[in-house]
């Protein structure tokens, strides 16, 4: 083959892109050129490689995707360089990039960097080094000057070697004067260092004067003593409240001796898992795993699952099963979670089951994690990734199945560009590598439970929770007075004399409307507080849920009803107590709160709505001596404080935990046995086609957080729509209820599944041509769809798109909808300003 196909990552503004009247297709196809192979790398180059190649005056970065006899243009440049010739794409992650430009109407070379371990800025380095062999005198002007760069270094980097000279390095190679490889800069994290101390000789201290022998000395040698070998001086502080400087001391009298050793950053080293023992299985768990071990076992068969289990239902314990068995058989899995960080019990239960087996991938990691768990991933030494999304992507070898947790959770959907869905990518990865997939939810998405209806995914149910927890519990019986009705509520399984299932915690509905006439305005319903003092009182846990963050959500004049709006989005602003401020969720923007309405100067301002600094102050008002933790994202910025917070309610170090959205994901605690909803309506009402299917997956998370141990359950939910279906359904438990309701509207109206949607989004800072380029590229739309006979295509729009301004931007969107709405999409000019979401998990 004379020519390689290299998709080029060219950086933001290397290439202006999209130029008016070119269509979208094209334009995507913009980053990838044909190179000719030169003699020297004729048979060393291979698909999926990393190269350098000459592009405009500087070399960039690229990855081989074919090769072929001949050119389409006539003049072409030669590769450069192998970058590393191991492979950083296999085939099969090649084609797995091609469908994802082709699904979500992204470049490549957007897909491609999905794949790559390293940032765009983290260039190869190219080093040059003297080989020792000497050309004489022969040099001319420029190698001279060029070998003088060699001064005291062994070796120089060719980003560094003046322009004028870099002429010269290529011949330089050639006659072997000098020697050129190429290096993928090690991470920048360095190694984590910990200090340790070793006990020497404990005599050496009595042979001090009397002054020496304090007490603080003996104290860190009778320590030491009991110590096998060296430990962590940080265990030596805890225990005997010394310092470095007391440590320093006794190494200078020979007492004890320091030394370094270097961590692994592992992200989960230094955590210690208790290997727990599979449990037996329930009989609802074993049907649904003979199902799947019959798929893991037959590899003429895979096959995509979906486990709609209930919320504690032990879905979890079946993908621990499935992974064993992907291991036993020399394979390895992948587990996606929608945000790590918010799961960390769920971590624990796959470090607990397969030690130093996992490794874990997520965006809070440093490069230096990151680079390294790759790099063990592509040399075959991983035998399971968790992680978010992008985990998706880690270059696993020998795949055999793919988790993935909570599958109906819009985080799996990338929200930059490429807009790709990990649950769709993750089955077609899948089905290309012959895989198994399970996807497991309480809430299954829509979309995914109808594929399951019609048989193109098999579907697994477990309807009935299991008891988990019995141990812990058990352990707590002496000092804890269950009561006999409590007992009652499970029912003995039989044949499995260790799992119980236990009853799914009733869900009262708080009618809001009711408790304003009744002259209730606290945010908790009468309902809802008699039920706090009650759990309280008998030292259990309520968690308290809320839709929003912020301590008022809207401020807004009482006499003209001016609602405060950000200046630069129009959102209206939220106001948070501490520091008295009103905060743009959007741009961040922050302004003081107003003592005058701007438009009518009434000084009558009111703060409407709550949020959970708000729920915490009404909570030290009626409860003064609960202890209350906050959860929801702006108490939690740094690595480790979801841990932090999470850990404190575990350790039962507070009866009362609120939060917002994250904490309906996964939390699975004993003594949790009262939820609070104070406000379900909070999404309803969004002009969303999916805000509904929110709603009712919310809920019925949240609630599901309630009632996980023998100890029994309970949820409220306040409501000011407690006839609607999504809060109906979802206080019955009824899924399918649920389902039938949400799906007929879907057919009505022409919505997913039974269409497709493709969202294009524009954003420009000028309101007039916002408006004007919307409408040419809707009238585009229009007119092919006419010309070429397109009835089963319409569009929605243009028009503002809900949150109509962002960051001082005007944002205008058009909808296309249809089964094949691609190739119309395609087809039309996009310039620069618009972004195309094919399949949106939300269209606000
Ligand atoms: P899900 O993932 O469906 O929410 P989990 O797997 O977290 O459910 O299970 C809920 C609880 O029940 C956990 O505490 C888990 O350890 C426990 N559990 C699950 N399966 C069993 C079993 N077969 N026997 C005993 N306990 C179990
Ligand atoms: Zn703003
Ligand atoms: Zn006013």
């Amino acid at each position: 083959m004379k020519y390689a196909q290299i998709v080029v990552n060219t950086p933001l503004g290397v290439t202006q892109s999209r130029e008016e009247n070119v269509p979208l297709a094209e334009s995507l196809r913009e980053r990838t050129f044909t190179y000719a192979i030169p003699e020297r790398l004729a048979d060393k180059l291979a698909l999926g490689q990393l190269v350098w190649v000459p592009f405009n005056v500087r070399r960039l970065q690229g990855v081989v995707i074919a090769f072929s006899d001949s050119s389409p243009v006539a003049e072409t440049k030669d590769v450069d360089e192998i970058v590393d010739p191991r492979p950083f794409l296999s085939e099969i992650h090649l084609d797995l990039a091609r469908w994802i430009a082709r699904e979500y109407l992204c470049s490549l070379n957007d897909a491609i960097q999905l794949m790559l371990p390293l940032g765009v800025e983290q260039t190869p380095k190219i080093l040059l080094a003297l080989t020792g062999k000497s050309l004489g005198e022969d040099l001319t002007e420029k190698q001279a000057a060029f070998m003088a760069l060699f001064e005291n270094k062994p070796e120089i980097e060719l980003g560094n070697v003046p322009r004028d000279l870099r002429g010269t390095v290529d011949s330089l190679v050639r006659h072997e004067i000098i020697s050129k490889r190429t290096v993928i800069p090690p991470p920048r994290a360095k190694p984590r260092r910990v200090k340790s101390v070793r006990l020497v000789n404990a005599d050496a201290l009595a042979l001090q004067g009397p002054k020496e022998l304090s007490g603080r000395y003996r104290a860190i040698v009778d320590f030491l003593k009991n110590e096998d070998g060296a430990i962590w001086v940080s265990a030596v502080y805890a225990n005997t409240d010394c310092t470095l400087a007391h440590l320093r001391r006794l190494e200078t009298l020979g007492v004890v001796a320091l030394e370094e050793e270097e961590v692994m950053r592992d992200s989960l080293a230094g955590r210690v898992f208790d290997v727990v023992e599979p449990p037996m299985l329930t009989t609802e768990q074993q049907a649904a795993w003979e199902a799947i071990e019959f798929g893991i076992r037959n590899e003429q068969t895979p096959t995509t699952f979906l486990l709609h289990g209930v919320t504690g239902s032990g879905k979890t314990e079946i993908y621990l099963r499935a992974l064993d068995e992907i291991l036993a058989q020399g394979k390895q899995g992948l587990a996606l979670v929608p945000e790590i960080s918010l799961t960390p019990q769920t971590i624990r239960r796959f470090g607990a089951r397969f030690p130093n087996r996992i490794a874990v991938v997520h965006s809070k990691l440093s490069e230096g994690e990151r680079y390294d768990t790759w790099r063990r991933c592509r040399d075959g030494l991983v035998d399971i990734v968790i992680g978010a999304r992008s985990a998706l992507f880690a270059p696993l070898p020998r795949l055999g199945l793919i988790v993935l947790d909570e599958e109906h959770d819009p985080a799996f959907k990338q929200e930059t560009v490429p807009h790709y869905h990990a649950r769709e990518t993750a089955i077609e990865l899948a089905r290309r590598v012959g895989a198994c997939v399970i996807l497991g939810s309480a809430t299954p998405d829509l979309e995914t439970y109808y594929r399951a209806t019609r048989g193109e995914i098999k579907l697994l149910e477990m309807p009935q929770r299991v008891m988990g927890h019995a141990q812990v519990i058990a352990n707590e019986i002496t000092n804890y007075q269950l009561p006999k009705r409590k007992l009652a509520l499970h029912k003995l399984d039989d044949e499995h004399a260790d799992a119980r299932y236990l009853d799914l915690p009733p869900i009262d509905i708080v009618d809001l409307r009711a408790e304003l006439k009744a002259g209730n305005r606290s945010m908790f319903s009468r309902a809802l507080q008699r039920e706090m003092t009650r759990v309280l009182a008998a030292k259990e846990q309520v968690i308290l849920f809320l839709n929003r963050r912020g301590s008022a959500t809207f401020v807004l004049c009482r006499d003209c009803g001016n609602v405060f709006k950000c200046k630069r989005c129009n959102n209206p602003m939220t106001y948070h107590g501490v520091g008295d401020s009103l905060i743009c969720h959007h741009c961040n923007r922050r302004d003081r709160v107003p003592t005058q309405c701007p438009v009518c100067k009434s000084a009558r301002i009111r703060y409407f709505g709550v949020g959970t600094e708000k729920v915490e102050q009404e909570i030290q008002n009626l409860f003064p001596q609960a202890k209350t933790l906050r959860w929801d994202f702006d108490v939690t910025r740094g690595k480790e404080s979801h841990e932090e917070i999470l850990e404190n309610f575990v350790q039962r170090r507070a009866d009362i935990l609120v939060g917002t959205q994250m904490i309906a994901k996964g939390l699975d605690l004993p003594f949790v046995t009262l939820v609070g909803v104070i406000s379900a309506d909070t999404a309803l009402n969004l002009p969303d086609f999916r805000s509904t299917e929110r709603t009712f997956q919310l809920l019925t998370q949240v609630a599901g957080r309630a009632g996980r141990s023998i100890l029994g359950g309970k949820v409220i939910v306040q409501t000011y729509n407690p006839d609607h279906y999504a809060i109906q359904a979802a206080s019955h438990h009824d899924y399918r209820a649920f389902y039938e309701r949400e799906i007929a509207f879907r057919r009505e109206q022409g919505y997913p599944p039974f269409n497709r949607l493709i969202r294009l989004v524009l954003t420009h800072p000028n309101a007039k041509q916002a408006q004007a380029e919307s409408a040419r590229v809707h009238r585009a739309l229009a007119t092919r769809i006419a010309q070429r006979g397109l009835p089963a295509l319409d569009l929605i729009g243009p028009a503002p798109a809900f949150f109509a301004k962002e960051r001082g931007q005007f944002r205008y969107q058009i909808l296309v909808r249809g089964r094949e709405p691609h190739a119309l999409v395609a087809d039309i000019a996009l310039p620069f300003g618009w972004r195309v979401d094919v399949d949106p998990v939300s269209v606000l």
